[in-house]
């Protein structure tokens, strides 16, 4: 059955500060995709979690006067209530600090060792605090790192160090031989040029005199592992992967990773030869996702225009939020947020458009049908091709590319078809003029085009589908339990089922 899992994880964010929008998008993203594998018939799992360890978080830990240990807790419920408050499906959600976690990161580390990727020697190098790890020239600009505009400074220890250069060879075939290893494929090829440019061993510890916050080195009481070292392993042991037998890494192993870009290389490079080390099987794609500007502006505090996500849902209706942030940042580009297009794309895509449709129908359904899914006499064959032939296609090739953006506008346009045949014909006129044989041939055909756009739109907005597919009289949950296969095909909504008209999906917002 392995054929018919999907596994996806968000990063982990570390959870030294409160949660970003930044990151709600990246696990709004994970959701839509979990919700569209699961909608295609797919066993998904989706993990998320929290990154708790490292010299960060001690430092903003004692800046804040709390004891790591709560701090990291208060930071982590953070995360989880933003999963929980914006409708987010993840199956589980990890702490690097539990103890399932650690032991088997420890368990993680003795494998590598015995394979003998693991040695210890003496390192002066630069080190950026920002990044929590070591920099080589290549990677400063202007003495600089570049994420975080300061000096690195020098420091010298002994440390473990992980023979990253050894898998040179085994990374690029890997990179070769599939070329969606990473997507998008401008991220495969930045990521292979970087590869080209030769690996180095990387220092894997840290003296636990500096930095007593860490997983402890298995058998070396004077050592911590190297934040990243840790936590890239959430991925595996929020599966028990030391476990033998019939257990979720069995089942689900291995993973689509959606991560930002500035962290693409530690999940295309490091993490594939870690897994490689310890005789894992490797990613099956890592999945890298743009930026979100503000106004055209780079969020920062400066600026003054970071965007609380917590807040921005007490604004704007949930569902409006989530519509806007994929319809407006494509996947794998850079995208931007500006509240006068939420808005406008509220009223316009929403409101005005399913909002209203979805009303009107409903409507013309109680007034001339009695509230009841009419019979039809002739089929319009024309709508069910462009529905089946056109839309559908287009709908389906884009979320399965995480192009929801571009899924969102195949939906759209069947929106935009209906309102058209709804001023094409006229059914208050038809129905004025006593042709009501027609008027039911109309409502018949808008009433099923609604079921489809319930559908199509449930990945992004589950709660607004699932009150179209009540209000038209179904059973939500049975019919969201039926294969896509079966959902996308044309069928006769049960004639004289009774419709459940509701109130308007979306209120227009005034500004
Ligand atoms: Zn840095």
């Amino acid at each position: 059955m392995k054929n018919n899992t999907f596994y996806l994880t968000t990063a982990i964010p570390y959870a030294n500060a409160s949660p970003h929008i930044g990151f709600a998008l990246e696990i709004l993203y994970a959701d839509v995709m979990a919700r569209y594998q699961r909608l295609l018939g797919h066993d998904v799992y989706f993990l998320t979690g929290t990154d708790e360890h490292g010299q960060k978080m001690l430092k903003t830990a004692k800046e804040m006067n709390k004891p790591v240990e709560q701090f990291a807790a208060e930071r982590s419920a953070e995360f989880q209530n933003l999963a929980d408050q914006w409708n987010i499906s993840n199956n589980d959600f990890i702490r690097t600090t539990e103890p399932r976690h650690e032991k088997q990161a420890q368990i993680f580390w003795e494998t590598v060792f015995k394979n003998g990727d693991i040695y210890k020697k003496s390192y002066t190098g630069l080190y950026c605090y920002g990044c929590e790890s070591f920099k080589t020239e290549k990677d400063l600009v202007g003495g600089k790192c570049p994420d975080h505009n300061r000096e690195p400074e020098l420091v010298s220890e002994e440390n473990y160090f992980f023979r990253l250069s050894k898998y040179q060879e085994p990374l690029e075939f890997l990179f070769e031989s599939r070329p969606y290893f990473v997507f998008p494929e401008s991220r495969q090829k930045e990521m292979y040029n970087m590869l080209k440019n030769g690996l180095d061993d990387i220092s894997i510890s840290r003296a636990k005199e500096k930095l007593p916050w860490g997983v402890p080195v298995p058998g070396d009481d004077t050592q911590v592992m190297y934040v990243w070292f840790d936590a890239l392993t959430n991925y595996i042991t929020a599966l028990d992967y030391t476990v033998k037998g019939h257990t979720l890494f069995n089942t689900f192993w291995p993973a689509t990773h959606i991560v930002g870009k500035e962290i693409n290389r530690f999940h295309s490079l490091l993490w594939p030869a870690m897994l490689m080390a310890a005789g894992l099987d490797v990613p099956k794609q890592i999945a890298v996702h743009g930026w979100m500007t503000v106004d055209g502006q780079k969020m920062s505090k400066t600026l003054g225009n970071v965007i609380n996500p917590l807040d921005l849902i007490e604004q704007y209706p949930l569902e409006a939020v989530r519509y806007f942030l994929m319809r407006e940042i494509p996947f794998e580009n850079d995208g931007n947020f500006s509240y006068k297009q939420l808005v406008e794309r509220y009223n316009g895509d929403l409101a005005n458009g399913i909002g209203n449709l979805t009303n009107r129908i409903l409507t013309m359904v109680e007034k001339y049908s009695e509230g009841k899914i009419p019979a039809v006499i002739s089929v319009d064959e024309g709508l069910i091709h462009f529905l089946t032939k056109d839309v559908w296609p287009a709908y389906l090739e884009a979320m399965s590319n995480w192009r929801f953006d571009q899924g969102l506008v195949a939906a759209w346009k069947f929106v935009a078809c209906c309102d058209q045949l709804i001023s094409d014909q006229q059914p208050w006129a038809l129905a004025k003029a006593g042709k009501m044989e027609e008027v039911n041939d109309l409502l018949y055909h808008l009433v099923e085009a609604l079921r489809h756009i319930a559908v199509m739109i449930w990945p992004v907005m589950p709660e607004t589908a699932e009150k179209i597919l009540a209000q038209l009289g179904l059973e939500v949950e049975k019919e969201l339990a039926k294969p896509l296969s079966e959902l996308q095909q044309w069928v006769d909504l049960t004639v004289g089922n009774k419709i459940n008209k509701g109130e308007p999906l979306f209120l227009r917002l005034t500004i």
